[in-house]
């Protein structure tokens, strides 16, 4: 059984007042509370371990090396990747990301290839691979998407030629929550010789993951979507496509031999690991998925779903509710306006009522311009969320639709 509240306990943020009313969070998309667990272990780890990993012979260099060590394991483990040398710590999604464009588009695209993304990205997963096109001479191409928010998967055929490099799609929408069918889309891609890269910071948080079961070949996420720490996420690769890539950033840590005449690199994933990492904050992280692992990730899943569908059916009953998207799978997010209240005058006024949504374009101005739209309102749910901060969040737009 999946016990909310005493889940609730370990959040010491959730019993905060707002303008004298309970807090109800629901901008999760954006970033997620931390859970005692979490802070603990980078307050202990500050304490009592610090010391910088991988240079000393020293025992605390050794026990945060450790650590450190530990946490791309358990990541290993929660994305069931076949191998550690296949997890790359990174600042985040964003970071996975432009370390993939910069060093994929140095290894393999010239003048005239084309990199292939869809039209629900976040800009994270559209201006990187635009700036590497833009060096490159090469061509961004887009997946289109239905009135109901989903890919349109028949055109993929069309768009995938001899040319296309890599196709990036984002797994979870963080603007309509649609659940993209990424298996079917790495699967086409496959077909035809070409790499995949998921975007996962939307849905590492909600569902399980297992990079062999989708076999894509990158897989980037951030820690502080799934509860753990900022400045900590992820990039997953296949090793024989890590292997083929250059580094990213040079410094200590991604070498083997520092010559003036000429540098040889570190073995993965060390080789694109310049620099001290943020070693607390992968330890940190690999709380967080030991946390919501103990919670177990089906449980989690299928909480959250319910949530989700209460949240529609409670909302659609608000007179003028317009919610974006139609995806036959949506995962904890949905996007919304009521009337023709501004998204701004609806954040704001909900603020008031301790509610926390997120409005504006959601980094995803492409796809508010395929909508016709500036922006929106959007509750974004997470672990510990309840049907009854929906009813809050029911009743304050309710209020608000009555005051205009
Ligand atoms: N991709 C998606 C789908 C997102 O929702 C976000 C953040 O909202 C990002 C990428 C960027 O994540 P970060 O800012 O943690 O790098």
């Amino acid at each position: 059984m999946y016990d909310v509240n005493k889940v609730r306990e370990d959040f010491p943020i959730l019993a905060r007042e707002i303008y004298g009313k309970p807090l109800v969070y629901l901008d999760n998309g954006a970033t997620t509370q931390k859970p005692r667990q979490v802070v603990e272990a980078m307050v202990d780890e500050y304490y009592n371990v610090n010391a910088n990993v991988h240079r000393g012979v020293h025992f605390l260099s050794q026990q945060a090396t450790d650590l450190h060590e530990a946490s791309r394991e358990t990541v290993r483990r929660f994305i069931n990747a076949r191998s550690t040398s296949e997890i790359v710590f990174t600042r985040g999604t964003t970071e996975s990301i432009n370390l993939l464009a910069f060093t994929l588009g140095e290894a393999m695209v010239s003048e005239g290839d084309e990199v292939v993304v869809s039209a629900m990205e976040h800009h994270s997963n559209i201006v990187p691979w635009q700036m590497m096109c833009e060096r490159k001479g090469a061509r961004l191409r887009v997946i289109p998407m239905t009135d109901k928010g989903e890919l349109q998967l028949d055109a993929l055929e069309s768009l995938l030629t001899e040319r296309t490099r890599i196709l990036c799609c984002t797994h979870v929408s963080n603007v309509l929550g649609t659940v993209n069918p990424v298996k079917d889309i790495v699967r086409t891609a496959h077909d035809r010789g070409i790499p995949v890269l998921i975007d996962g910071a939307q849905s590492v948080p909600h569902m399980p993951i297992n990079v062999q079961e989708l076999d894509c070949d990158f897989f980037a996420f951030s820690g502080h979507k799934v509860y753990g720490p900022t400045g900590v996420g992820v990039l997953y690769g296949k090793e024989e496509w890590l292997e083929k890539l250059p580094p990213y950033q040079g410094g200590g840590e991604m070498i083997k031999n520092v010559s003036f005449e000429k540098t040889t690199y570190n073995e993965l994933p060390y080789k694109f690991e310049a620099g001290t990492p943020d070693y607390v904050a992968t330890h940190a992280l690999a709380t967080a998925l030991d946390y919501v692992t103990r919670l177990g990730m089906d449980n989690i899943e299928a909480y959250e779903r319910e949530l989700t569908r209460y949240a529609i059916e409670q909302m659609q009953q608000v007179d003028g509710m317009h919610i974006f998207g139609e995806p036959q799978e949506r995962d904890a997010v949905i996007s919304f306006q009521v009337g023709d209240i501004h998204h701004l005058d609806m954040g704001t006024l909900l603020d008031r009522l301790g509610i926390a949504v997120r409005t504006g374009h959601h980094c995803a101005e492409p796809l508010m311009r395929r909508l016709g739209i500036e922006g929106t309102a959007r509750a974004s749910f997470a672990l510990y969320n309840t049907k009854q901060e929906i009813d809050v969040l029911v009743e304050g737009i309710e209020r608000i639709r009555k005051m205009f």
